[in-house]
């Protein structure tokens, strides 16, 4: 008899069944796929590179507690992640930075004239709607046109003012010379993969995993009394309020036979080609090796749920759900699918951290 079933093995299941183990709770995890981790899933391929399966994943965060769960089950290989946007046939920082600029329009601002230039191109946008509201009220059309618009219509198939704010607010605009994708407090790699980091996290006596195994086969063999759902809300209720939409990707993996292939771990591709983004895992692992690993992304409608699609039409299907989900009893959603919500990791694991506090109050 396990006092928890959890569904999915990837971070909101891990984390949530970790603790409640801790606490003495026998859990139960079952993953339909054949690996644990979820999306942070990471391997070694062919050419001996460790990449991750899912695209790249680097942790930052601002949330000490987060911070120090994580740092129980790994070390950390400090580093900074860095991206460059190809536009007008030049590889430029990406946030848009003040060094941005100057390499775009051959200019020679400093970082207490850059301002100026936003000023300048700025439009004043009463109320910030949508995802290109967002962009414009800082550095206005032509900018927002060669760095974001592309970008979003390949990566969600809409345009940025058809996508809630939250989504290109993820991406700030900088007036210094401040390369960083991420500025958080906290930010690193798991020193030995993210795949040891979740070994690690799932290794207590009162855990099992059980995967190539769906909810749907297991909910009526094992006995149990709660279960934690960390896949797609709607799928759990067999869509019965129609399908909540989700974005794919396809991953298309090469190896090259030099030792680097780009000058950063990410180069993102807005205007050209159909992918969206290049990363290179080296720069992220830090592993040496004469060969390289790339991986190219390219956004599909249809295949696995990568990311719930913040729009508002969506958001009211997902409440229905969730009224729906909240008048079960002893069942509980977790996690990005679970509560359709485009998180990082950080975010995944404090939700977690937050609903144990919750019911072992
Ligand atoms: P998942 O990791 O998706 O885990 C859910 C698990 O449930 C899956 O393993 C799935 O197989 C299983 N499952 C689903 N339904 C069922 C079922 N019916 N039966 C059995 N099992 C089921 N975050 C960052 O902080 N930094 C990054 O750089 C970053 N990069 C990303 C890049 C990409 C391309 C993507 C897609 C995401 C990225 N993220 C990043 C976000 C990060 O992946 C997520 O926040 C986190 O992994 C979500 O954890 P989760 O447990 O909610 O979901
Ligand atoms: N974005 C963009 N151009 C870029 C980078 C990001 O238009 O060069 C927009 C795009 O809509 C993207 C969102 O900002 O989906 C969030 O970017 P982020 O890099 O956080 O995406 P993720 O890593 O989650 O895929």
């Amino acid at each position: 008899m396990f006092d928890y079933l959890v569904i999915g093995c990837g971070l909101a299941g891990m984390t949530t069944s970790r603790v409640l183990a801790e606490k003495g709770m026998k859990v139960l995890i079952v993953d339909k796929r054949n690996h644990i981790g979820g999306n942070i899933y990471d391997y070694y391929n062919e050419a001996e590179i460790l990449i991750h399966k899912y695209g790249p994943h680097i942790f930052h965060t601002n949330n000490k507690r987060v911070w120090e769960f994580l740092s129980e089950f790994t070390e950390w290989r400090e580093y900074q992640h860095k991206v460059l946007s190809y536009v007008n046939g030049m590889l430029v920082p990406m946030p848009v930075n003040l060094d941005t600029i100057n390499m775009l329009y051959s200019t020679s601002y400093n970082s207490l004239t850059i301002n100026e230039f936003f000023n300048n191109v700025k439009e004043n946008v009463e109320e910030i709607n949508n995802s290109k509201d967002v962009i414009v009220s800082q550095v206005g059309e032509e900018l927002y046109k060669l760095f974001f618009e592309g970008y979003t219509k390949k990566q969600w198939d809409l345009y940025p003012y058809e996508l809630g704010k939250e989504v290109t607010s993820r991406v700030p605009t900088r007036s210094n010379r401040d390369p960083r994708y991420f500025t958080d407090k906290y930010q690193g790699m798991p020193k030995y993969g993210y795949t040891k980091m979740a070994e690690n996290i799932i290794n207590h006596e009162n855990i099992k995993v059980m995967l190539n195994t769906t909810y749907k086969e297991i909910k009526e063999e094992v006995k149990y009394s709660k279960v934690i759902f960390t896949g797609c809300i709607d799928e759990f209720f067999e869509e019965k309020h129609g399908e909540l939409p989700y974005r794919s990707l396809n991953f298309i993996e090469e190896t090259h036979d030099m030792e680097y292939y780009q000058t950063v771990g990410v180069v993102n591709y807005p205007n050209d080609y159909d992918y969206t983004r290049i990363t290179e895992y080296k720069y992220l692992t830090g592993q040496k090796n004469d060969k390289t690993t790339i991986m190219k992304e390219i956004s599909k409608a249809d295949g696995e749920p990568y990311y719930p699609i913040p729009k508002p039409e969506n958001k009211k299907l997902y409440s229905i759900y969730r009224n729906e989900a909240d008048k079960l009893e002893n069942v509980y959603f977790l996690g990005r699918l679970g509560t359709y919500s485009y998180m990082n990791m950080d975010a995944v694991i404090y939700q977690a951290l937050q609903f144990c506090d919750s019911i072992l109050e």
